[in-house]
């Protein structure tokens, strides 16, 4: 079974992206597999390297969104892609926005090791 910390990487992790083209989410969210059963409809990739992602659980530690204590902000901007679903996207579908960002992320990290399981915001 996937863990969580795998489940993540999955998700939101392109250290060597973002190929620079308006399809990247259209690819990358099926790619991912995140356009079954249906369109997920936010995700950000990071574009950083696997090992400065996971220091970010040693650094600020803050609320996230849902009020769980277990949240990070990095110290560092980094380079992401937020993708999101158009309005007229229909499932199976999925068709995707793609804006490229410098921005502080906020994850929430678990386990031991303690290691981003949930991408909270981007600031
Ligand atoms: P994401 O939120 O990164 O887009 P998912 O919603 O698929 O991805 O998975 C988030 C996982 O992180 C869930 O297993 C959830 O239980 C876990 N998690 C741990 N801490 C938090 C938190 N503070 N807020 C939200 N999810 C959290």
């Amino acid at each position: 079974k996937e863990s969580r910390a795998m489940k993540f990487q999955r998700q939101h992790m392109d250290p060597d992206g973002p190929s620079n083209n308006s399809n990247y989410c259209n690819q990358m969210m099926r790619r991912r597999n995140m356009t079954e059963g249906r369109c997920k409809p936010v995700n950000t990739f990071v574009h950083e390297p696997l090992v400065d992602v996971q220091a970010i659980c040693l650094q600020g530690n803050i609320t996230c969104k849902n009020g769980q204590p277990n949240c990070h902000k990095s110290s560092s901007s980094m380079k992401i892609t937020d993708c999101r679903v158009t309005s007229g996207s229909k499932y199976p579908n999925c068709d995707y926005r793609t804006s490229q960002k410098k921005r502080h992320i906020i994850v929430a990290c678990e386990g031991n090791p303690y290691v981003p399981v949930h991408f909270d915001a981007s600031v």
